[in-house]
């Protein structure tokens, strides 16, 4: 038997309707509303009513109407309603980031805080956090949430640490942070933080194979729109992928691991800054060229294995997308070329569209989308 709609569910569904229309078009006029969403005017009216009031959307100067042809009151969502902030746990340092509605940077702060296990550190940490929330000039009621990303594996509740080497932190609980903090928290692995701010800039994109060539290396699949996560929560652990049974030694305990082959960790020397390294790999510098060519060899190979299990396009993403250009795309389709069994279009490789401040970004954005998908009922 068919359930009926309740008037009640109209209206909510009206109520969202209108919410995430103002959302997408940003700015607009309550006749664009009622023409595009076929809604009466006193329908429209009633709801915007109700959402300025509650601070949900507000008015915002006068724009031209398609349908009236004068100007008439304009509408855009209230972006700062709530915001959420993700946090980014590293061996040396936290880094911070306060997101708002449309996932846009309201500010970032960085803290040297050195990781362990300690209770002083998890104290320390919200401390920071709550001093970063109050510099907003937020309440707390406007938060949604903070999102902890980990150089770590996740449970799917995202609630404790599967697996943690690199911060030595398997077992963590969220509750060592929400001891501290009056607001929902949890957990994101890193990759997966970094192939959520990719998806959140490129609406169209439902799969790829995500790499986040970081310090570390990490990956994503994002299939279907969504991030696989798999049976035990380790699915795309690609960095533990061994590519030689000699070669150097991975945090894991294993040697020739794709980590210690395809990271930045693997392409630079201690200290040494990605800046200068790749301005000499501009100027065609040997030594610098050397290594650069190397490491592309070793992608090359990690890719088109990846490929041959999954052929999809790949997004090359991490702190390393910031100095990739479109000669390196070209040089790895080579390679990949020379590997493959199959004449392969070069159109699978890509350059990571959000290079910047993913992981954070993409730490905080789950909290943005159950809000956007719950208050309006979408
Ligand atoms: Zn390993």
């Amino acid at each position: 038997m068919e359930k009926s709609i309740t008037p009640n569910q109209i209206k909510q569904n009206n109520r969202g309707l209108i919410y995430h229309y103002i959302y997408k078009n940003q700015k607009v006029s309550q006749q664009d509303i009622s023409y595009d969403l076929r809604l009466s005017r006193p329908t429209v009216t009633a709801n915007l009513n109700a959402m300025e009031q509650e601070g949900l959307i507000r008015k915002n100067g006068q724009i031209d109407t398609e349908y009236v042809g004068r100007k008439a009151a304009a509408y855009s969502i209230s972006a700062d309603y709530r915001i959420s902030i993700g946090v980014e746990i590293l061996k040396k340092e936290v880094k911070m980031i306060a997101v708002d509605l449309y996932g846009e940077k309201l500010d970032r702060t960085v803290c040297e805080i050195t990781y362990e296990y300690e209770e002083s550190y998890f104290k320390k940490v919200c401390e920071k956090i709550l001093e970063f929330k109050d510099s907003l000039g937020a309440a707390d009621e406007q938060i949604l949430g903070i999102g902890f990303a980990m150089q770590a594996l996740i449970s799917p509740d995202r609630q404790t640490v599967l697996y943690g080497e690199i911060l030595s932190c398997t077992g963590l609980s969220i509750e060592k942070f929400t001891r501290y903090l009056p607001y929902p928290c949890a957990f994101i692995h890193d990759a997966d933080s970094a192939a959520v701010s990719e998806m959140w800039v490129s609406p169209d994109l439902t799969d790829a194979f995500y790499l986040s060539l970081s310090r570390h290396l990490g990956a994503a699949v994002i299939s279907r729109g969504e991030i696989l996560t798999g049976k035990h929560g380790h699915s795309s652990t690609i960095e533990h992928i061994r590519l030689s049974s000699g070669g150097a030694l991975c945090y894991c305990g294993r040697r020739g691991c794709m980590d210690t082959l395809c990271s930045m960790s693997a392409l630079l020397e201690d200290r040494e800054n990605p800046e200068e390294f790749f301005e000499k790999v501009r100027r065609k510098e040997t030594s610098c060229l050397e290594r650069w060519d190397r490491f592309l060899d070793n992608l090359a190979e990690a890719i088109n294995l990846l490929h041959l299990i999954y052929d999809t396009d790949f997004i090359l993403g991490g702190y390393l997308a910031q100095y990739l250009c479109g000669e390196d795309l070209e040089s790895l389709y080579e390679r990949i070329r020379d590997l493959t069994p199959f004449a392969e279009e070069q159109d699978f490789l890509r350059i990571s569209k959000m290079p910047r401040h993913n992981i954070t970004i993409g730490a905080a954005l789950p909290f943005v989308q159950t809000f956007l998908n719950g208050v309006a009922g979408r």
